[in-house]
């Protein structure tokens, strides 16, 4: 592991000790529980979305720390946000944790950038980002499986 694998990895714990935008939304417009039965990982993401925006996301559940820390990034990352745009986004970091095209516009969400060597943790890092497609479609239920 070279030290730039160290400070992804310091990122990760970070976000695993510490999860930003945790808990439940009153008054949710948006909700969708995710479940990665082959690690255990299980969450819940409420959402308000208004005006084809991400107005606010919140997340429960319990999970690996790549699971975790992947919901963590994410709320930080899609606040804010188009709906389109977080279309954009997931197809990028489907693409930076399945394949090596490089990736540079990406922001913080590059830390999973390793799990690529590790297909098993490719569900973990992706399983938030597909809870979150399923929530915006309106479905309320997804699996990695
Ligand atoms: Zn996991």
């Amino acid at each position: 592991m070279n030290d730039f694998d160290d400070l992804y990895m310091e990122v990760i714990l970070d976000h695993n000790k510490n999860p930003r935008n945790k808990g439940n939304i009153e008054g949710h417009t948006n909700h969708a529980d995710g479940h990665n039965p082959l690690c255990g990982d299980n969450i819940s993401l409420d959402l308000i979305i208004e005006n084809n925006l991400v107005k606010d996301i919140k997340f429960t559940g319990s999970g690996c720390a790549i699971s975790t820390a992947s919901s963590s990034i994410l709320t930080e990352a899609i606040i804010g946000k188009k709906i389109s745009e977080i279309r954009h986004l997931f197809e990028d970091f489907h693409e930076l944790v399945t394949t090596d095209i490089e990736k540079n516009n990406l922001g913080k969400l590059a830390v999973f950038e390793g799990v690529k060597k590790y297909p098993a943790r490719v569900k973990c890092a992706t399983l938030a980002w597909h809870t979150l497609i399923a929530a915006i479609d309106g479905d309320e239920e997804v699996s990695t499986e």
